[in-house]
């Protein structure tokens, strides 16, 4: 489980974070919905410390990610980053190494596994990606739909208990998105909890179990994925509905 308290994010003065409480459950997977600008990946960013809080705090299954003080010490951060795994837009793969090197590396770097340990995890990650076929190949030998996968396995070979994703899909092509979001929703079916920026409205009110509307650093409107899409209750949330549909 993982939860947002009262947390706030300044950029010279401006709160793109406005105060936002979320909590998610264990094998939860909460969506979060709106509109460019309105703090949705600056609040998923402050789950893993990629973005630290103005003020608030974060509590992974309970306890604080940065005990006592404000700045997390490097420890701590190493932990954290396993701990909550991460998905960008961007790949950000290794271009020179193959997709199985870039699934074992951080096991070998951050886990101390053996390479031998680390190569047959990254195999079955592959697998259950479905692309055992391109352990060897590099990313520039691999579509972006089948990167974004490696990047999705490479997080899994940390196990985190969460996994965080901002807009997975969106530098994709609909048809290689769609098997990105397979392999995410084959993720949630087996229990992993996930927070998800999203503009894909169909994902978010089939597999999300909760639904977040942004705008402007303040959560706006929030429930059922499919109350909030179907019968939303804000105005800010009618309007922005309005447009993308
Ligand atoms: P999009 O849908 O376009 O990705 P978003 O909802 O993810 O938008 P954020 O990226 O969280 O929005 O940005 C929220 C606000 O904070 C914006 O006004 C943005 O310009 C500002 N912002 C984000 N990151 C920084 C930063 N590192 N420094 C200064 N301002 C920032
Ligand atoms: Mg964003």
């Amino acid at each position: 489980a993982a939860e947002a308290q009262n947390v706030t994010v300044e950029f010279h003065g401006h709160k793109a974070v406005d105060n936002v409480s979320l909590g998610i459950a264990k094998g939860e997977v909460c969506a979060i919905i709106g509109p460019s600008g309105s703090g949705k990946s600056t609040l998923l960013r402050t789950f893993n410390h990629l973005q630290e809080p103005t003020s608030g705090q974060i509590l992974i299954n309970g306890r604080p990610t940065v005990p006592g003080s404000r700045k997390p010490k490097p420890a701590d951060l190493m932990q954290l980053r396993r701990t909550v795994g991460m998905c960008f837009q961007s790949f950000n793969l290794f271009p020179h190494l193959t997709a199985l090197e870039n699934i074992m590396l951080a096991q070998t770097k951050a886990l101390g596994r053996s390479k031998d340990e680390a190569r047959e995890r990254g195999r079955h990650l592959l697998e259950r990606v479905g692309l055992e076929a391109k352990a060897n190949a590099r990313p520039s030998q691999c579509s972006g739909g089948q990167q974004q996968r490696i990047a999705i396995a490479r997080a899994l070979a940390l196990d985190p208990e969460i996994m965080l994703f901002d807009e997975p899909t969106s530098a994709l092509d609909p048809e290689l998105g769609a098997e990105v979001l397979a392999v995410m929703r084959e993720l949630a079916d087996s229990g992993m909890t996930m927070l998800v920026v999203t503009h894909e409205m169909n994902f978010a009110e089939d597999v999300a179990e909760h639904l977040v509307f942004m705008a402007d650093g303040v959560i706006v409107e929030q429930g059922d994925p499919s109350s909030v899409l179907r019968s939303p209750q804000q105005e800010r949330t009618q309007k922005f509905l309005r447009a993308v549909n």
